[in-house]
């Protein structure tokens, strides 16, 4: 079986862990600081702080951004749960926004039209690392005075006109799931952008209490200043994201490789094949996360799905629309988003990893190829 991803592990993990074993286990020690170090060196991140998940970091977000009931925030319906749930949890209200015409991210154009007096903030999520366009979403943010949260939980190493992702927003959310480019089997990261945040999400971080601080020998003793929550990842898992961290380039290289061997195979078929590879934006440079083709039909996704399979080939669709899901549908009237919902319909991931090899990568092509044919030569119109 080709499974649609694989963590790659580079060895040097189970080194790094078994060093906490012998000091510090908990979290905010050594291993914590120099993935923050590496983040800081790497992209300029203005703060990092390590979470248990991504889900965790925009929780966070979502506390700092002040949001409660009779917000609203903005984001897009095509997304997974973690990116709604925080604020929901907090008692904001969630807007639920249609995705581009080419491609899966929120269609910014059209993002006034979900805006009013109650909005508080914007969560954008660029989808398989590939950007959303930041400078129209901070224009508006500025416009109408909200908080941006970017979910880049898939865009660790992805770019906006030479940015790095999760540096543009107020904050940036990232995760380290093993589904994720860089993994650290749970584990996510924090950035914030704006300095107003910084110090009250060191103490969300660290339970309600100014241990950062008494740690930097800014504070003599430590104590309960604030509402917070147990947020920081154990050593054990810091010390496993350094190790990955440490490789990032030769997982980043492999995976681009293997990502634009499918772009050139699927580019430029659309009238033969009737499937698209993603189209990126000129501004955007992606990460190499998801490799997906849109088919001109349900009917050929699923068939596809279904036939790879067989053939020995995960390959998966992608977000049902939350917007229509059975949990919002309790609190919410049905809406129409075309885009998201095509993206459901229509879209299908195939394999991608670091380990997948050269003839396993042929053998996925030379089956989606085959398929398409059989299936576009029994459904002429
Ligand atoms: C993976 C993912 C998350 C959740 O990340 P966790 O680290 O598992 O909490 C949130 N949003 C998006 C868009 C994701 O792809």
């Amino acid at each position: 079986m080709i499974v649609l991803n694989k963590a790659h592990i580079t060895g040097k993990e189970i080194q790094y862990i078994s060093e906490t074993l012998r000091g510090q286990t908990s979290g905010n020690g050594q291993f914590t600081k120099k993935c923050h170090k590496f983040f800081s060196d790497r992209y300029n991140f203005k703060k990092s702080l390590l979470t248990t998940s991504c889900t965790d970091a925009l929780e966070m977000a979502a506390i700092l951004s002040g949001v409660g009931p009779g917000d609203e925030v903005v984001m897009p319906s095509f997304t997974f749960v973690s990116t709604a749930n925080p604020f929901l949890l907090r008692g904001a209200k969630v807007v639920f926004a249609d995705s581009e015409n080419h491609n899966p991210n929120i269609n910014v154009a059209a993002l006034p039209n979900y805006i009013t007096k109650h909005t508080k903030a914007i969560v954008v999520v660029h989808y398989a690392g590939v950007a959303v366009d930041m400078d129209a979403v901070m224009r508006i943010s500025r416009d109408y005075n909200l908080i941006v949260i970017e979910d880049a939980a898939q865009a660790i190493d992805g770019y906006y006109k030479g940015k790095p992702l999760g540096s543009i927003g107020h904050f940036g959310c990232f995760s380290f799931h093993d589904t994720k480019n860089i993994v650290s089997g749970e584990g996510g990261l924090l950035v914030i952008n704006d300095s107003r945040f910084i110090d009250r999400a060191e103490i969300l971080w660290e339970k309600g209490t100014n241990r950062s601080a008494f740690i930097r020998g800014e504070v003599d003793k430590y104590g309960w200043v604030d509402v917070g929550s147990s947020f920081l990842p154990s050593e054990l898992t810091a010390a496993f994201l350094l190790a990955q961290l440490e490789s990032i380039d030769e997982i980043q290289n492999g995976r681009m490789r293997l990502w634009n061997i499918y772009f050139e195979t699927f580019s430029g078929r659309d009238a033969e094949l009737g499937v698209l590879p993603p189209q990126i934006p000129t501004f955007a440079k992606h990460n190499a996360h998801i490799f997906y083709l849109l088919c001109d039909s349900v009917e050929k996704r699923n068939f596809l799905i279904k036939e790879l399979k067989l053939a020995g080939i995960q390959a998966y669709f992608h977000y049902p629309p939350l917007h229509l899901s059975k949990y919002f549908l309790q609190n919410n009237r049905p809406q129409s988003l075309p885009n998201s919902h095509r993206y459901f319909d229509q879209l299908i991931r195939i394999p991608l990893y670091y380990d997948l090899t050269e003839s396993e990568q042929q053998h996925v092509i030379d089956s989606v190829i085959n398929l398409l044919t059989i299936f576009n030569r029994t459904n002429q119109k």
